[in-house]
């Protein structure tokens, strides 16, 4: 079987990709090694800038139809107080919010809009475990049972353990993470407005996502301390949640086991080449990204979008695009870059400051500053929902596909 353009990995990166590579009449296959989309505790933001994508699109109507809860703000507090660190009702586009949707509806509903151009299709529960080369360049993938599938240009969107990127040969930047999360659930009421806010206390860190019926936390602690949480048992972490965040301690008992805790690795870094003749990578496997600000998905769908704009046209009319691949390197590296520097200067500055604390702790200069002067907060909303060097949809649109709405 040869296409014209394989991409490994059915995630934001790469579904976002498929959609809009086939929708411009460039044959595509997306090969996905799990099922399904089902996997819980991936990040289930959208981000305005998606919205906005989807938009330009005309489908965020039927995105947004789906069934989804809305954050306008983000706060955090510190020692009791809460400091509203983030406002995303100023931001320039239609729908000034961030939707928190599970993924796999996302991701379902990306499927369904791809599946309306004839281009597309879909692979579930095959995994690519390596590359076929033919005189040095990449010419397709070979997938774990063995079938060779050629490619004109093969994208690598298999996610932060990227195999393709080590079966590249593409060097990795490793900028160091030095937290780990856990992830669980903790049942709540609906609330009037949505309450995300990260919760800091003397050694202890926690976001808690407000998904409507529950909470969704994530509770950072330094990088390789798992095992040390865990032997001191799950009663022990209930009442370190329960002291952190008093308001939950009545419904903890969600909490039976570590079954329900989900141990989430964090890693940030980046390749220092994004691709090799035949082959580019996109998303966590150009640059793993860490959950802070909850962005790592927005640059995922950014780098697809910037990957179509550049060699849609050039693949779908048969034309050569190796030329072309450091222009999507290029164009994405400065944000990549500019988002890991924050997320590293967040490691340093106010998760390590937190988690070694051990008497009353004072909120950051500048988290003071935000809630102060509420117009900086338009600041971080601006980074967060929308990203630095935000694309818009430039790849063409084949003319025999089926709109969705
Ligand atoms: C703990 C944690 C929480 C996070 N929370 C958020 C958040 O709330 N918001 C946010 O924006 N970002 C968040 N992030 C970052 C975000 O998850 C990633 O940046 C984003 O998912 C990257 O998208 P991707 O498509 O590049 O990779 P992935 O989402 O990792 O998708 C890769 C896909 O490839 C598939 N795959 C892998 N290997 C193969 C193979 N060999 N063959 C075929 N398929 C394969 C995988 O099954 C997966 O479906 C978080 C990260 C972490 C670690």
């Amino acid at each position: 079987m040869h296409k014209r353009l394989v991409i490994a990995g059915g995630g934001p990166a790469g579904m976002m990709a498929g959609l809009l590579f086939a929708r411009a009449g460039v044959e595509t296959l997306v090969i996905e090694k799990h099922g399904d989309f089902l996997r819980d505790f991936r990040g289930d933001t959208v981000h305005p800038s998606t919205i906005a994508l989807f938009d330009e699109l005309g489908l965020a109507n039927a995105l947004l139809a789906r069934e989804h809860d809305k954050v306008t703000d983000i706060s955090a507090r510190v020692d009791g107080r809460y400091y509203r660190v983030a406002d995303l009702t100023h931001l320039p586009v239609r729908h000034r919010y961030m939707v928190m949707m599970p993924q796999w509806h996302f991701l379902d509903f990306v499927r369904d809009a791809a599946a309306a151009y004839p281009c597309f299709s879909l692979r579930m529960d095959a995994e690519v475990a390596g590359l076929t080369e033919q005189a040095g360049r990449v010419s397709g993938v070979r997938l774990a049972g063995g079938e060779e599938i050629g490619a004109d240009l093969v994208i690598a969107a298999d996610g932060r353990g990227s195999v393709l990127r080590d079966a590249a040969g593409l060097e990795k930047q490793d900028l160091g993470a030095p937290i780990d999360v856990f992830w669980f659930r903790v049942p709540k009421q609906r609330s009037p407005r949505n309450e995300t806010a990260g919760q800091f206390s003397p050694g202890t860190v926690i976001a808690m996502i407000d998904r409507g019926d529950y909470w969704q936390c994530a509770f950072v602690f330094a990088k390789g301390g798992a095992d040390k949480i865990r032997a001191e048992g799950i009663d022990a972490f209930r009442r370190r949640v329960a002291s952190a965040v008093p308001e939950i301690a009545g419904d903890l008992g969600a909490i039976t086991s570590w079954d329900d805790v989900k141990l989430l690795a964090v890693s940030l870094d980046r390749l220092t080449r994004w691709h090799r003749p035949g082959l580019l990578a996109i998303g966590d496997a150009a640059h793993a990204m860490s959950p802070v600000g909850g962005v790592g998905i927005n640059l995922a769908i950014q780098d697809a979008v910037a990957a179509a704009n550049i060699l849609a046209l050039p693949l779908s009319q048969d034309e050569p695009v190796d030329q072309l691949l450091n222009d999507v390197q290029k164009r994405r590296l400065f944000p990549v870059r500019v988002i890991q520097g924050m997320q590293r200067a967040v490691h340093a500055s106010v998760l390590g400051p937190a988690l070694g604390a051990t008497a009353k702790m004072k909120a950051p200069f500048a988290l003071r500053m935000l809630d102060r002067f509420p117009i900086l907060q338009r600041i971080p909303a601006r980074v967060v929902g929308l990203g630095v060097r935000r694309e818009h949809i430039r790849s063409p649109m084949k003319k025999s596909a089926i709109p969705m709405e």
